[in-house]
């Protein structure tokens, strides 16, 4: 605790007040940009959520960012658009520091969105009113307050969910729940005997799409999934996590025991849950299996049998329904999958089980940094791993939500997801995606710098399939958009991360971060009745990107340019 006050106040000591740099600099160039810092010594009692506007920014007019008005050479107008960004970064870094904000959305053009303590709002408003009568046009700022209390809706966020997902079957978790009901002048005996609220008391073991769930209920129903369905599925540990210990599961699913299949198939990984906060990032990812398990079901075991017992193919190698007039397509007949769903148990648990640490995003480490400093413990796994750790857009400051850790893969939880990709065979071949939320994204590599993969073209492709497929897939009256672009550029650089390694040390050609978009009343808070929504837009991408991959690999074939083998990078070592 000492020292994160130590560290804390020096830096306040250090820099001059944001309003000062302000006042001083017409051009917030000046400044170099750095990652935020977070204290995390405030409450979040009377924390708000505030959008914080910047003036038009002319210089990303051209930038590629609209779903479906993508085009190779208008990356190449986007440099302004970077500096611009940059100079952006730095003036939301200045405030960071003084008002001790959470940034939970970057800068993204013109606005950026950030969770401000209740104490510091008052001064934060003084000076967002102030600049938003100045007449410079680079540090004009301006607000909208789109949460003027988040306390009260995350307490009641966590009891809709004690009473839906079965933790008050556990005596500490039941006396917390009527302990909140109590606090919230609800008489906890008003309620139905426990057991009656959850719906699943039937031994269904309390997983379900209709709410967020503890990681133990995840590595349940996987287990489930796997006594259901010996034939496709396997469940591997491929590692525990840092704090806690917990395993951290793979489901594999695949006709991996026919021989043939799996030499010829190809294979896709993908993560969820690594930033803590994304609740809906496993929940999808879980979604998937359960969709990959039912298809495979209904086709090998089901109505789509014609009435000789055989399945019926279509021209394009599909299983036509005949009854049902229906293109069926079986991703398992071509992809083997590795899913680890949850690759940061400690962190999404606690940020699960307390409001306080409903914005948590790292690992709960408390090693990582010294003397166990109070609260800015933790690792931003997705800036830990083994590839050009520590370059761009990580922290080496511990307090800081992006810091990278003591070393590259430092966190068990990393060196699970990097065994889990160098383990899988024929990685010229494969596919590797880390799910996050909540930019609305289709990202490929670089993060750790400004410039486009050599494959940058395919990748291109892939990822507007995914977005097309996924809006039109979006339920009624809504529309999900993605924006498609390299990470560096759409999103903002980051070096250490998942997509940057599966591309860069494990030469898997075909690598994304998916974003999936916001829904509820903030980011990170896609309310629980979205989870079937977002994981059915989430699971027609996937399917139309693997698709469309397996087409393109077949069309290269046809015309012998020798398949679709990830060339080496031969520009390596020579950016960032
Ligand atoms: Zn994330």
């Amino acid at each position: 605790m000492l020292l994160a006050l130590i560290i804390c106040i020096s830096s306040a000591v250090i820099s001059t007040t944001a309003q000062e740099k302000i006042d001083n600099s017409t051009n917030a160039n000046n400044v170099i940009p750095q990652p935020p810092i977070n204290c995390h010594s405030h409450s979040m009692k009377n924390a708000k959520v505030v959008k914080i506007w910047f003036s038009k920014a002319t210089a990303c007019e051209n930038i590629p960012v609209e779903n479906g008005n993508l085009g190779n050479d208008e990356f190449n107008k986007s440099e302004d658009c970077w500096n611009l960004l940059q100079q952006r970064q730095a003036l939301l870094s200045l405030l960071v520091q003084d008002f001790q904000l959470d940034v939970l959305k970057a800068v993204d053009v013109d606005s950026a969105v950030v969770l401000v303590p209740g104490d510091k709002w008052g001064n934060l408003k003084d000076l967002l009113d102030k600049q938003r009568d100045s007449k410079n046009n680079e540090t004009w700022l301006s607000y909208t307050l789109i949460t003027p209390d988040l306390y009260p809706m995350l307490q009641g966020i966590r009891q809709h969910q004690s009473l839906l997902s079965g933790h008050e079957k556990r005596p500490k978790r039941q006396a917390h729940v009527r302990n909140m009901l109590r606090a919230g002048g609800i008489d906890p005996d008003d309620f139905p005997e426990e057991g009656t609220l959850n719906g699943f008391e039937d031994g269904e073991g309390g997983f379900n799409f209709d709410d967020y769930h503890e990681s133990k209920f995840m590595n349940d129903q996987m287990k489930r999934w796997v006594q259901e369905n010996k034939d496709i599925a396997r469940l591997d540990v491929v590692g525990e996590s840092q704090d806690v210990k917990d395993p951290i599961y793979r489901l594999r699913l695949g006709l991996h025991k026919r021989r043939n299949n799996l030499r010829n198939t190809r294979h896709v990984f993908l993560e969820g849950g690594n930033h803590a906060r994304e609740w809906i990032t496993p929940a999808a990812v879980m979604f998937l299996a359960q969709n990959l398990i039912d298809t495979h079901r209904r086709l090998h075991h089901g109505k789509w049998l014609n009435r000789n017992g055989n399945k019926n193919f279509t021209e394009s190698g599909h299983l036509q329904d005949e009854e049902h007039d229906e293109d069926v397509w079986n991703p398992l007949e071509h992809f083997t999958f590795h899913l680890a769903p949850m690759t940061n148990p400690d962190g999404y648990d606690a940020s699960l089980r307390d409001p306080e640490l409903r914005f948590w995003r790292k690992n709960r480490n408390p090693n990582a940094v010294p003397e166990n400093v109070d609260k800015c413990i933790g690792v931003d796994l997705n800036r830990n791993f083994g590839f050009r750790w520590g370059a761009l857009g990580a922290s080496p400051e511990f307090c800081s939500e992006a810091y990278r850790g003591a070393s590259a893969a430092s966190e068990s939880e990393t060196k699970a997801v990097q065994n889990a990709i160098m383990s899988m065979p024929n990685r010229g071949r494969a596919i590797a995606i880390s799910v996050h939320c909540c930019a609305g994204m289709v990202l490929m590599p670089y993060g750790y710098r400004m410039r486009l993969p050599d494959n940058h073209k395919e990748l291109l492709r892939s990822g507007m399939r995914f977005a097309r497929a996924a809006a039109d897939a979006s339920p009624d009256g809504r529309r999900f958009h993605f924006t498609v672009g390299a990470s560096s550029f759409t999103l903002y650089p980051a070096s250490g991360m998942m997509s940057d390694f599966a591309y860069g040390a494990a030469q898997i050609p075909m690598t994304f971060g998916i974003e999936l978009p916001e829904s509820g009343p903030g980011l990170f808070l896609n309310p629980p009745e979205d989870i079937q929504h977002i994981g059915t837009v989430f699971v027609a991408g996937m399917k139309s990107m693997l698709k469309g991959i397996l087409e393109d690999s077949g069309q290269k074939g046809r015309e012998g340019t020798g398949g679709d083998r990830h060339k080496p990078d031969s520009n390596l070592g020579t950016g960032y």
